[in-house]
């Protein structure tokens, strides 16, 4: 068994609301039918803020499961992003802890947060 991160495992968790997944189609996807649905509802009004390149590295970060929802933070949304030198981010609706967002950018990171998040925000 290769060991992983604790929280970048292959998951089979719905990356948005943590419930346990069953079906083959939603492990794919890595949501639930209903937290699918109101990703790709936020997805309109997400693609407003960002440019046509941070959507797709967003979408790509959710794909790869490289983002996920943190359970343990009792207050707020948290995220925990996996960068690709195996740093780790956290991102909140409100800001991100990446080199880019410290600059003052709107990293894609903020932007896969609003998509996991838009419904419950
Ligand atoms: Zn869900
Ligand atoms: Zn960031």
């Amino acid at each position: 068994m290769p060991t992983t991160p604790e929280l970048c495992p292959p998951t089979v968790r719905c990356i948005r609301c943590g419930r346990k997944l069953t079906s083959r189609k939603s492990i794919a996807d890595g949501f639930g039918r209903e937290c699918g649905r109101k990703v790709r509802a936020s997805l309109v009004a997400v693609e407003q803020n960002y440019s046509r390149m941070q959507i797709v590295k967003a979408l790509d970060l959710i794909a790869a499961r490289r983002i996920e929802r943190d359970h343990a933070a009792t207050v707020g949304l948290f995220y925990v992003v996996c960068g690709s030198n195996a740093s780790k981010y956290y991102a909140t609706p409100r800001g991100c802890t990446c080199k880019a967002a410290e600059h003052g950018r709107r990293c894609y990171h903020l932007a896969a947060v609003e998509m996991l998040s838009g419904a419950m925000l």
